[in-house]
């Protein structure tokens, strides 16, 4: 299981695309053997994914110039479903190309999900059990557009180990865990998510640590934490 990173902020500028470049390379002594960073503005969503060292991704984000961000999540992988090439790196991408999910971990019941996708005719472009994932929450987001019910009723159908961070848009990124780590950095105008609170420190040290079963939703200036039935559930802050 290797690195997560996310970050929501109230103005568009390239603190998204640093502060998950960043969070990466504090997470690389987790190894990792590929890594990708999805930028989100207004109706746009560019992702960016590269095999070997996040100096490649690096290079790949500065060789595409991107535009300024309000939000952006990062994953550094350490394969277990599908080889290191750059067609399964995350994020993972609906294929309408509004969804982006990255995830630690593995979702064991993933030929059954993927069974339901084949039957729909939606089509895979990688080899990921994550993938899968990502296609189905863009089916539950459809369901009544509130993308953390979505994250809920994804995380409530999966078994196995995840931490899974989702976006569709630009002011709010999304977060699930089961027996696998994620923590929520609370900023000044900005907040952050981490499979780590190496992900944010420096950047915030005001911190809370999911507990098992939960979700989370961030915004630039909220945080809300519920169970995968949708309560209202608490996390444990405490100080980096
Ligand atoms: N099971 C996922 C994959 O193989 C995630 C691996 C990880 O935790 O990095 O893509």
């Amino acid at each position: 299981m290797c690195g997560i990173v996310g970050h929501v902020a109230c103005q568009a500028s390239q603190r998204s695309r640093q502060v998950v470049l960043d969070g990466l390379s504090r997470l690389e002594y987790r190894g990792y053997d590929s890594a990708g960073i999805a930028l989100a503005r207004p109706g746009e969503l560019d992702v960016i994914k590269a095999v070997g060292k996040l100096v490649n991704l690096r290079e790949a984000v500065d060789s595409e110039a991107p535009a300024d961000a309000y939000a952006g999540i990062g994953h550094t992988r350490w394969a277990t479903h599908g080889r290191p090439i750059v067609a399964n790196a995350h994020p993972h991408v609906s294929p309408d190309g509004r969804f982006a999910l990255v995830h630690n971990g593995i979702i064991e019941n993933y030929p059954e999900l993927a069974l339901e996708l084949d039957r729909q005719g939606i089509f895979r472009r990688s080899e990921t059990d994550t993938e899968i994932a990502a296609h189905h929450l863009a089916l539950e987001y459809a369901k009544d557009g509130n993308l953390l019910a979505a994250m809920c009723r994804l995380a409530s159908r999966l078994q196995g180990s995840f931490t899974l961070v989702g976006m569709a848009g630009d002011s709010e990124v999304v977060a699930a865990r089961r027996n696998s780590p994620l923590v929520v950095g609370l900023g000044e105008g900005e907040n952050f998510l981490g499979s780590d609170v190496a992900a944010f420190v420096g950047s915030t040290s005001d911190a809370l640590e999911l507990g098992q079963d939960t979700a989370v939703s961030i915004t630039a200036d909220e945080v809300t934490v519920v169970d995968f039935e949708g309560r209202p559930a608490e996390g444990k802050r405490f100080e980096v």
